[in-house]
């Protein structure tokens, strides 16, 4: 793992025990789409999420069914042994239901707030009565503006300010602005309320790749306090993943942002988890955190004629999924395991070699046997119809001596056998 890039020194805010800021690893993070209301659903839904390796899961709280069923639901999660902080996500009614509904509000890890949807008229007293609730309950927020419900009564502020300049700026220059000040004024307005400045955490979501980047490059050059960083509204499929891991992989490249959420909609019957995996691996691609040991796998092309070498990165990649579970518990590390499967002999063996542990399947015309590399020495060569079956008892053996016995990849070599 290369060491996080640091854009400059954030407080730590505590979430329910998650550390967010700060040096700390990047926390991944979701959200549930069930009713609320309904403890069991959420429960089940919470807890699928966190067990995917969400470190906080977020629930909307939109009612007072909602607001009631929380109690719940808690008791329901811890029931299933699931520790995972949950926040809520507060519009237009929080400061009336944190106030009616005590014990959610006890049992919430951080409450999300939305300064452009707290209510137009008495925005600052509803936000303070917010705030106080955080306090008397030791909770952080996060204050999260988004440009779809952005603070209209700012927003028109800066426009006619802007107006009137000698040299006003673009249409979306000013929103930009609007933004970031509707974070950060709400941020001073929490601590004159008397929230203290290392319980609060911001974000400023929008839909657009390049909008994002800019209004988070502006946003952590004004404020030490954490950065929630999401491309709101990412979309459905291909286009949700792309559009998301651009955005956050440029900031998060920067040192910009501590904790991530992709906001995927899900198809039709596809599962919740999708998110976090997708948020976890776009942590991993950048080597800022490891979730799951990798598969290099190559694209194939005309040297590969049959499905079978898909089939083994397919089969291999989802061995490995299906045991990191007990894996996690027995082999510290093992996140880390680099694996290689590749089409033929072209690229097979140098990308083997630079895996933990390679297998260089035979090309169209190449003769039928498939070498094994294990930390960079050619180990065996595979043949027949075992062979995948033969590769993953390779791979258990060696993860065994390598995190089971914590003998260091290079500290004795393997005894090689010769190609045939
Ligand atoms: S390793 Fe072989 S099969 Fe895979 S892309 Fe390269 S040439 Fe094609």
């Amino acid at each position: 793992m290369t060491d996080r890039p640091i854009r400059r020194p954030t407080v730590s805010v505590d979430v329910g025990g998650v550390l967010v800021g700060s040096a700390h690893p990047i926390v991944v993070q979701s959200m549930t789409n069930t009713d609320t209301a309904d403890p069991d659903a959420t429960a089940i839904q919470v807890a699928r999420l966190a067990h995917a390796g969400s470190q906080l899961v977020r629930i909307t709280v939109n009612t007072e069914q909602a607001a009631a069923a929380v109690p719940e639901m808690m008791r329901k999660l811890r029931g299933l042994g699931v520790d995972v902080p949950v926040i809520g996500d507060f519009h237009y009614n929080g400061h009336k239901l944190l106030v009616e509904y005590p014990e959610m509000a006890r049992l919430l890890a951080k409450y999300r707030i939305n300064p452009g949807n707290v209510g137009a008229k008495r925005h600052d007293e509803h936000f303070a009565t917010i705030v106080r609730v955080a306090i008397e309950n030791d909770t952080p927020v996060r204050i999260g503006v988004n440009w779809g419900s952005l603070d209209q009564q700012l927003l028109t502020e800066l426009m006619d300010t802007n107006a009137r300049s000698p040299e006003p700026l673009d249409a979306r220059s000013v929103m930009i602005e609007a933004m970031l000040q509707s974070a950060l004024r709400s941020a001073e307005l929490a601590e004159q309320v008397g929230l203290r400045h290392d319980r609060i955490i911001i974000s400023a979501k929008v839909s657009g790749v390049r909008d994002l980047v800019d209004v988070y490059r502006l946003l952590s050059a004004r404020t030490d306090l954490p950065l929630h960083l999401g491309l709101t509204e990412a979309g459905m499929g291909d286009k949700g993943v792309i559009a998301s891991t651009a955005g956050l992989a440029l900031l998060l490249n920067e040192g910009i942002g501590d904790t991530i959420r992709v906001s995927l909609t899900p198809e039709p019957g596809a599962p919740r988890e999708r998110e976090v995996e997708v948020a976890q691996q776009i942590l991993q691609s950048l080597g800022l955190r490891s979730f799951l040991p990798q598969v290099s796998a190559c694209p194939g092309c005309g040297r590969t004629t049959s499905t079978f070498f898909q089939e083994m990165a397919q089969q291999i990649q989802g061995y490995l999924k299906d045991r990191m579970p007990e894996w996690r518990e027995q082999y510290a590390g093992v996140e880390d395991l680099r694996v290689a499967v590749m089409g033929c002999v072209v690229n097979g063996p140098g990308e083997s070699k630079h895996a933990d542990i390679g297998i260089s399947l035979p090309g169209t015309f190449e003769a039928p046997v498939a070498p094994v590399f294990v930390d960079g020495k050619l180990d065996r060569t595979l043949r027949g119809d075992r062979l995948v079956t033969e590769f993953i008892e390779l791979l258990e053996t060696y993860v065994d001596r390598r995190y089971g016995a914590g003998i260091p990849p290079t500290a004795e070599a393997p005894e090689t056998v010769p190609a045939g």
